[in-house]
């Protein structure tokens, strides 16, 4: 008999289970897999991106999943203590553009052994290669949960912190969607975001433009009505089956809404290759070139404001010679590409699936958790934290610092309620 179970040793389980046993709380953390943090191992290309050293009301901007339920956890723990966390437990971390904050050592390892370290400090007994199966639960009272083997582990308090079911290859399955319903939570439509999109277009196929990466570009998301539901403005890379890079990724979950709602097959997004200029000052600036350098070439003078692969593909495009001088481009021409430059359109067909998305949109209804506590409303002594609540966030740090901070709340909360007196 333990006083918390936590289940799943991701970033919202670790900071639970300390948090639970820093209140005095006798405390297990089941994880399925061989090693806590799997996922967390791979996080920010191996480097995790641990936290946002933006302000709380940037980072609630950045979580368009519910991150308005997550002020009253803001308000108990944010990202200054997640910072302050790790600097206790000896891990100093770094920020770089748009306030991303990685370990001084760029190791996931890093911020996994962090936690390792926290749990064994606070005498938090860690089971590994343990797969809970069920919740044990009567008259809407947690009793505890059985595990796959068939044991039962009886508690005064569950934690569910299995995570959401994108790359299921690092533990999360998507296990915690169906213990929820169970006892009664809603699971509102579960769907991968933060997940590259798929197209069709023949320079996708002919890999045209495969692994060109242009940085702070805009790229909206189009509906049929031709009316821009939404512009990100960040870094994008072609791929071999479309389009990747945080403006990609960002843009995932439009897609989906747009093809639900319209029932079309394919979105189309425009891309503006040069934000930091407004057509007319571009258009202005070519005819400028076009007038007082007529030799140059106009690929030479494209390279100045883009990449020349794409600027290749442009005049490709638009069936232009690549080593035509500006004196022989018409004027008409040089309208054409501003246009191609500044709104070059095309369509995506869909998002990767849930295998390759980083993020799971949807989750347990956050209208039936109790927000300052992270506790059901509906069976006393349960709990839920992490990317298993209906809760999705941008990438750029958000997603982990929205796992730490309901885990932080949801084990303190638990570990505080098996001190209450049956
Ligand atoms: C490739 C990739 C890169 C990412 N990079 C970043 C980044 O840099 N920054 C960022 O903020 N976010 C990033 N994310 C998102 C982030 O990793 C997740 O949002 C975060 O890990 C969610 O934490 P969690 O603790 O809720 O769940 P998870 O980290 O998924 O952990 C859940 C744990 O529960 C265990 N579990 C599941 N079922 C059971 C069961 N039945 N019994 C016992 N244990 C179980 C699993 O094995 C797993 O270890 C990335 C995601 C991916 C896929």
């Amino acid at each position: 008999m333990y006083d918390v179970i936590v289940i799943g040793g991701g970033p919202a389980g670790m900071m639970a289970a300390v948090n639970a046993a820093k209140e005095g709380a006798t405390t297990i953390l089941f994880e399925k897999g061989n090693a806590l943090g799997r996922k967390l191992s791979i996080t920010g290309g191996g480097r995790c991106n641990v936290t946002s050293n933006l302000s709380v009301e940037e980072i609630i901007k950045n979580i368009p999943g519910n991150g308005k339920f997550l002020y009253s956890a803001f308000s108990i723990f944010d990202n200054k203590d997640i910072i302050s966390f790790f600097k206790k437990s000896g891990v100093n971390l770094k920020e770089e553009d748009n306030g991303r904050m990685f370990p001084e050592d760029d190791q996931s390892s890093t911020i996994i052994n962090a936690f390792i370290k926290n749990l064994k400090k606070n005498k938090v007994v860690i089971s590994c290669n343990s797969s809970v199966d069920s919740l044990i639960v009567k008259d809407n009272i947690i009793k505890g949960v059985q595990l796959t083997s068939g044991e039962k582990i009886y508690s005064k308090a569950v934690v569910i912190a299995v995570g959401g079911k994108s790359i299921p290859t690092t533990g999360s399955t998507g296990d915690g969607y169906k213990w929820a319903k169970e006892v009664g939570h809603t699971v509102t439509p579960l769907y991968p975001t933060e997940s590259p999109l798929v197209s069709q277009e023949k320079f996708i196929i002919d890999r045209t433009l495969q692994g060109l990466s242009l940085q702070s570009i805009e790229l909206s998301v189009v509906n049929p009505k031709g009316k821009k539901i939404v512009t990100h403005s960040h870094d994008l890379i072609f791929t071999h089956f479309g389009i990747s890079g945080p403006a990609a990724l960002r843009c995932s979950q439009f897609i989906r809404q747009v093809k639900e709602k319209f029932k079309v097959g394919h979105v189309t997004l425009e891309l503006d290759c040069l934000p930091k200029m407004t057509k007319d000052e571009f258009l202005s600036e070519l005819l400028r070139l076009h007038k007082e350098e007529p030799r140059k070439s106009f690929k030479n003078v494209l390279k100045l404001f883009i990449p020349e692969r794409l600027a290749e593909f442009f005049l490709n495009n638009l069936g232009i010679d690549l080593q035509a001088q500006l004196m022989n481009v018409k004027k008409d021409t040089i309208v054409n590409i501003t246009n191609l430059i500044k709104g070059f359109t095309f369509t995506v067909t869909d998002t990767l699936g849930f295998d390759k998305a980083f993020v799971t949109g949807g989750g347990v209804s956050t209208k039936e958790i109790n927000p300052k506590e992270m506790s059901s409303k509906i069976v006393s002594g349960l709990y839920f934290c992490g990317e298993v609540i209906d809760i999705h966030a941008y990438t750029g740090g958000f997603n982990i610092t929205a796992a730490i901070i309901t885990g932080k709340v949801a084990g303190s909360s638990a570990g505080k309620y098996t001190k209450i007196p049956f």
